[in-house]
């Protein structure tokens, strides 16, 4: 088996569901922390776990070039090589190589790209990015795909829509051919159980050996800002025939209203009885609107960047914690939120964190808004569950 998908309640297009991966449920609508390198920056795992993460997403382009797939491979995978016992979730790599290289060169076999930290060339194809993925052993990965760029003509949206379904079945028939090549797989099982075990026992208590499990293969619509082919690399990316679905190609540089604009309009296309997933999305308040317009499962660098620039989101708007307004404040930075940072520090003493250039600002920065964007989607599920309207949070007012 692998991931299963329930959906146990709906308000509206929103749904309420649980996302059965081999390594833990997951509670939807989910947000998913980024851990680009196996890492959410600045936070150890236990704290990580403390937030009720339940699933965190990494990197393949960056972890493929450092420390490489093979050497996370014979250490027995991801969830072993960063102690995180719960859900991963890794990206094929093809955003980062359209995102971080401008020298990238697209043929019909795959990418060619130079590596952003020494100038190396590299070859990412559908095959070779399931096996990184593989490798790496997320429990659920996503399919090599292309991502025009914005804005793009007509003709090029297609051509890249074209060459992401033909991906799509590569991606497929590899996986196929290669799943039960996972480290924590049926074939490894026995190599893993006892650190498995030791992992499990001291970090989660999951004690089971995941014998006869797979990951998913999720794959990506893509069809740039042009509704008609949204829908129809839905249908046909459908026909292949997915256990998830995810919209990609957005947050490109488009404004937010035509981000909205296409996922409703690919949203509509989408099975109702599989998980829906919107890459790289977005402030409190749109995670809460994508949730609303029937997306299950979102990721953004957002809440984790933004901490480590002093930007921190909290009930009443964003505040600057630079801002030397602060500088003998003494109140929490958010009397509404409930997480270890707010009970015990002021905004005074984050401040002259910030100013004075300390780790320990990014580290408590990053668990608050980490905290902020877990807490709206737990009010978000509960609206659900509820059968109400999800009320938006107020984090995007921005303070003057
Ligand atoms: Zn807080």
């Amino acid at each position: 088996m692998s991931t299963k998908f329930q959906v146990e309640n709906t308000s509206g297009n929103a749904r309420l569901g649980r996302l059965i991966t081999p390594h833990g449920v997951v509670e939807t609508p989910v947000f998913m922390p980024v851990g680009t390198l196996a890492s959410v920056k600045g936070v150890p795992q236990e704290i990580l776990e403390e937030l009720a993460i339940e699933i965190v997403l990494a990197n393949t382009y960056h972890l493929y070039l450092r420390p490489g797939i093979e050497t996370v491979r014979k250490l027995g995978g991801l969830h072993r090589f960063m102690a995180w016992p719960r859900a991963i979730l890794t990206d094929s790599g093809g955003f980062q190589v359209f995102s971080l290289n401008d020298l990238r060169k697209v043929n019909e076999e795959g990418v060619t790209f130079r590596s952003h930290l020494d100038g190396s060339s590299h070859f990412l194809s559908p095959e070779s990015a399931m096996a990184a993925q593989i490798g790496l052993g997320a429990d659920v990965i996503m399919a090599f795909d292309e991502c025009a760029e914005y804005p793009a003509e007509k003709a090029r949206g297609r051509q890249s829509m074209e060459l992401t379904l033909r991906w799509a079945e590569r991606s497929k028939r590899y996986f196929e051919q290669h799943k039960e090549e996972v480290p924590w797989g049926a074939q490894k099982s026995a190599l893993a159980t006892e650190t498995d075990v030791a992992v499990g026992k001291t970090a989660h208590g999951q004690k089971a050996p995941r014998q006869g499990k797979h990951q998913s293969l999720f794959a990506i619509v893509q069809g740039g800002m042009d509704p008609e082919l949204r829908r129809e690399s839905a249908q046909r990316t459908i026909e292949i025939g997915f256990p998830g679905y995810a919209i990609g190609g957005l947050s490109v540089g488009e404004p937010r209203s035509l981000t909205r604009e296409i996922v409703e309009s690919t949203v509509e296309h989408l099975p109702k009885d599989k998980p829906r997933y919107l890459m790289g999305v977005g402030t409190p308040e749109e995670i809460v609107q994508y949730a609303n317009l029937g997306i299950d499962m979102m990721d953004c660098v957002l809440p984790t960047r933004a901490a480590r620039h002093g930007l921190l989101f909290t009930s009443e708007g964003k505040i600057s914690i630079k801002q030397a307004r602060y500088a003998t404040d003494e109140q929490p930075l958010d009397s509404n939120c409930g997480c270890r940072v707010c009970r015990r520090y002021s905004r005074a003493y984050l401040r002259h964190l910030y100013a004075s250039n300390e780790v320990l600002a990014q580290v408590l920065n990053t668990v608050h808004n980490l905290s902020f964007y877990l807490d709206t989607m737990r009010a978000v599920r509960h609206s659900i569950r509820l059968g109400a309207r999800v009320q938006s949070a107020s984090a995007d007012r921005t303070e003057e």
